[in-house]
């Protein structure tokens, strides 16, 4: 059975490449009737951030890709934060020891600083591994007495990893195929810490393990350590999963990764959700379907021209072999493209209710009332939607069917406004005035009829009607508008404007 994880560290808020790891994890798990676990890597003490890991879930519950087993949730393989397992690992770290596969190391951190200078002062860069090894302090280079003695003292030690001295690593991965790695480019990393903590690798590798993961996915940062990590599988005797490193989220111009800054300098946001002063996709009003869909195509592609895709749909379409092995470029634009799409076929009766309640906030901050009437704020998103990314821009393209203008815009009165315009709008006063059918289809033939009977121009009309009513030269259909602020207010907004 197919069994995916997402493994943050909870060191702070989810930026939204973490987010796309966990929903290419998802779509994984789902397309193959598999389980999506969420495991909590916490073992850094140091970089433990409050309320990050509350973050992490909320997120994925946002995002519509709740995990299948993790904390809160529990599952068969628990607990599912490292920090509540860190009992287990250290007979893990003796296991390789024993096996010849890893050793201690006494060494002080002003030793291992001595030797980077000394090193650096000839040109060289130290590294812990085969090389340099046996002239360090540690199990390797010490006789057997000698290290039980330091053990027995109590000196600090960590556990290192032995990597394999010439030897040629076959690395696979399913995003980028096979990979060779010459084994003595590899330091000895810390397995074990002399807090009495794991390092990420081994509690990484020890979880997969006991948590039975068949496909490892994440991010193209982790591919580094990927020969560690079959080193490590190999070393205990265990099966390694299979392994996908997905490419990295590139800033939308030049070159590098995306990071929390870009998102500062472009007023765009990174996160899913709000984390102290930067502002989350949720609370830009975003959907989180669209979020959800424009990251399925940051680094995967479904090989046709088809964009929009439900959460099902992804599903369906989903395949590692269509993840890409080059960055993918993050659009700001292209997101807020997704926004629309998803604005315009949503439900009108929920997006009626929700502009509703900022109505009724807008209304009290005006000390006013607006007709609540839902049919009626229905009708009006109609008119306005296909110009709107975001339910928080329906007020500045709607305003004008709650309130009459309270200015009109300068420049347009000084192009539309002539001699003789004054009369005319009170010629289509009067004409309103007579329309009994008040409904838009009637009234514009009526003006219309009047325009074309006095052999006038169509723009010298509209042009200042549309000013009187909206205050500009915006908005939708003209006669759609008059119908639905109705013919009192319409004869209002004239008479005031030509008094
Ligand atoms: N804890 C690692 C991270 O924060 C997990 C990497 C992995 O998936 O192996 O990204």
């Amino acid at each position: 059975k197919v069994r995916v994880r997402f493994a943050p560290s909870p060191t702070g808020p989810l930026h939204i490449g973490g987010v796309r790891t966990a929903l290419f994890n998802y779509l994984f798990a789902k397309k193959h009737n598999g389980d999506f676990v969420l495991r909590i890597e916490d073992t850094d003490q140091n970089r433990y951030v409050e309320g990050a890991e509350d973050y992490i879930v909320e997120a994925l519950n946002w995002c519509g890709i709740p995990f299948d087993e993790g904390p809160g949730k529990g599952g068969n393989v628990g607990p599912y934060r490292q920090s509540e397992r860190k009992h287990l690992y250290k007979d893990y770290a003796l296991q390789l020891i024993e096996k010849g596969h890893a050793y201690y190391a006494f060494d002080t951190s002003e030793q291992l600083d001595f030797h980077r200078k000394d090193h650096e002062a000839k040109g060289k860069t130290f590294i812990y591994n085969w090389h340099n090894r046996l002239k360090l302090s540690n199990s390797l280079s010490l006789s057997a007495e000698e290290v039980q003695q330091k053990l027995d003292a109590g000196e600090k030690y960590v556990i290192r990893f032995k990597s394999p001295q010439d030897e040629t690593l076959l690395l696979n991965d399913l995003i980028r195929g096979e990979i060779k790695i010459d084994t003595n480019i590899l330091d000895d990393k810390i397995l074990f810490k002399s807090d009495g903590m794991p390092t990420y690798h081994l509690a990484n590798i020890v979880d997969d393990h006991l948590m039975e993961i068949t496909h490892v996915i994440r991010g193209e940062e982790w591919l580094p350590s990927l020969a560690l990590h079959q080193l490590l599988y190999n070393a205990f005797g265990w099966e390694a999963p299979q392994f996908a490193h997905l490419p990295l989220i590139m800033k939308p111009v030049g070159k590098g990764k995306l990071s929390k800054r870009d998102g500062e300098k472009g007023g765009f946001p990174v996160f899913p959700l709000s984390w102290n002063e930067s502002q989350g996709y949720r609370e830009a009003g975003y959907f989180p379907e669209a979020v959800v869909n424009f990251l399925a195509l940051l680094g995967w592609n479904p090989g046709t021209e088809q964009e929009l895709f439900s959460l099902d749909e992804l599903i369906d379409a989903f395949s590692l072999e269509r993840v890409n092995k080059s960055g993918a470029r993050f659009d700001p634009e292209k997101t807020k493209w997704y926004n629309h799409q998803y604005l315009q076929n949503y439900d009108e009766n929920i997006l009626a209710e929700q502009y509703n309640f900022e109505l009724g906030k807008i209304a009290a901050s005006k000390n006013v009332l607006f007709d609540p009437d839902e049919k009626r704020v229905k009708k009006i998103i109609q008119l306005i939607k296909e110009r709107a990314n975001f339910l928080s821009d329906f007020w500045e393209l709607s305003s004008f069917f709650f309130e009459a203008p309270s200015t009109y815009n300068e420049k347009m009165v000084k192009k539309q406004w002539k001699e003789g315009t004054s009369e005319l709008m009170q010629s289509v006063a009067a004409i309103l005035e007579g329309c009994n059918n008040f409904d838009s289809a009637n009234i514009e033939a009526q003006v219309k009829n009047w325009i074309t009977e006095q052999e006038l121009s169509f723009g010298k009309v509209m042009g200042p009607l549309r000013l009187i009513i909206v205050g500009d030269m915006k908005g939708p259909h003209l006669f759609d508008i008059l119908e639905m602020i109705g013919k009192e207010e319409s004869l209002n907004r004239i008479a005031t404007a030509i008094n």
